[in-house]
């Protein structure tokens, strides 16, 4: 093991300084984490910039690069995945029926949740605080019940079909700074599955869904969001109405889209179809979310980092936007599937072959 703790082969352990490494760097993020938290109770206008503008618009980037890095020290992953390193946990193995219905109902709460920003979250520092607190009281309480990351980091958390959706295609495999050793608790796991995808699983009913609403429908939804204003008269009827139809017609044109092209190409085009949706809908978020970054969005000051509009022509940001969409055609589409997993495997803890896979209820 390098210093820089990159992994090379099936099964490494972290050595002890690799492991001193990664735990520096989750306490480092947790408390980046944290302070942003702090700033979005106590000084809201920053704590909303940090989190909405900086934080989250470098993480799709990030995850089309290097998912493994932020699979290893996202601050809720840390949190939530205490009681696991804690010995707390009870390390229930869940069925795949039971994983399938989480990751569908992860896919749900990320299109419920999303557009939510327009009337609430985008303008209120104490209701995205509130927020990322639920996600912490929910992934603590189910990582008290089941084993590593199934419960949440693999299973419940709505931004992990966004990891899978754009993680297809990564540069480094990382050590797992989280599993000292891997119990199998999700077949097949997101992190040690060379180019995993939204789709990759069809066990169930809800993995079929869950993918096709997920690869389907995320260009769509992207796209549609970005048409809808934020509001700062609250959340009413009319409201809710506005800020959902634009993301739910864009959701629906692209999955029917999907559907029908699925249908008609050669079973393996399906693969080449996965990358080009998702290639779009990165794309997408980037097309529309550099210029307003920078005070060119079509919505006034919405989504502003920092306003230089007044100072730099718009081209120099469109540039930026069709530069950022011909790296991730080539990234996603274009480039050969590398057959990278995020992370490397650990050492089983207790080997069962999937194909013989039968989950522990204890
Ligand atoms: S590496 Fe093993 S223990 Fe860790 S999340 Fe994946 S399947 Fe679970």
């Amino acid at each position: 093991m390098g210093v820089s703790g990159v992994a090379k082969k099936s099964g490494e352990q972290l050595s002890a300084s690799s492991i001193w490494l990664w735990r520096f760097a989750q306490v480092l993020v947790w408390l980046i984490g944290f302070g942003i938290l702090f700033c979005l109770w106590f000084f809201p206008s920053l704590g909303i910039l940090m989190f909405w503008n900086i934080l989250i618009p470098v993480a799709p980037l990030l995850l089309v690069i290097a998912t493994g890095v932020w699979r290893n020290v996202c601050p809720l992953a840390t949190t939530n995945l205490l009681p696991r390193h804690l010995g707390l946990s009870k390390r229930k193995i869940m069925t795949a029926a039971q994983l399938g219905k989480w990751n569908l109902a992860s896919v749900i709460l990320l299109f419920i949740i999303v557009p939510l920003r327009h009337p609430l979250f985008n303008n209120n520092g104490h209701a995205t605080a509130l927020l990322i607190f639920i996600m912490v009281i929910a992934g603590i309480s189910i990582g008290l019940i089941y084993e590593w990351k199934s419960a949440w980091c693999s299973g419940l958390c709505p931004i992990h079909p966004v990891e899978k959706m754009y993680g297809q295609n990564t540069l480094l495999t990382l050590p797992n700074a989280h599993c000292s050793q891997c119990m199998n608790c999700v077949i097949p796991c997101p992190d040690s599955t060379p180019n995993i995808n939204p789709a990759a699983s069809s066990k169930t009913i809800y993995h079929k869904i869950s993918g096709n609403l997920m690869v389907g429908g995320l260009p769509g939804f992207i796209w549609g969001w970005f048409h809808v204003p934020d509001k700062t008269d609250g959340i009413h009827f009319n409201s809710l109405l506005q800020t959902y139809e634009w993301p739910l017609i864009g959701l629906m044109v692209s999955l029917s889209l999907y559907l029908i092209v699925s249908k008609l190409i050669k079973r393996n085009s399906e693969r080449l179809l996965i990358s080009v949706f998702a290639a779009t809908a990165v794309s997408f978020y980037y097309w529309y979310r550099i210029p307003e970054l920078f005070g060119f969005g079509p919505f006034d000051k919405d989504g502003l980092l920092i306003d230089l509009s007044h100072q730099l022509s718009a081209w120099i940001f469109t540039t930026m936007a069709i530069a950022f969409t011909i790296f991730f055609w080539y990234w996603l589409v274009l480039r050969k599937q590398n057959k990278k997993s995020w992370i490397i495997r650990p050492e089983f803890g207790k080997k069962i072959s999937s194909a013989n896979y039968n989950p522990i209820h204890k």
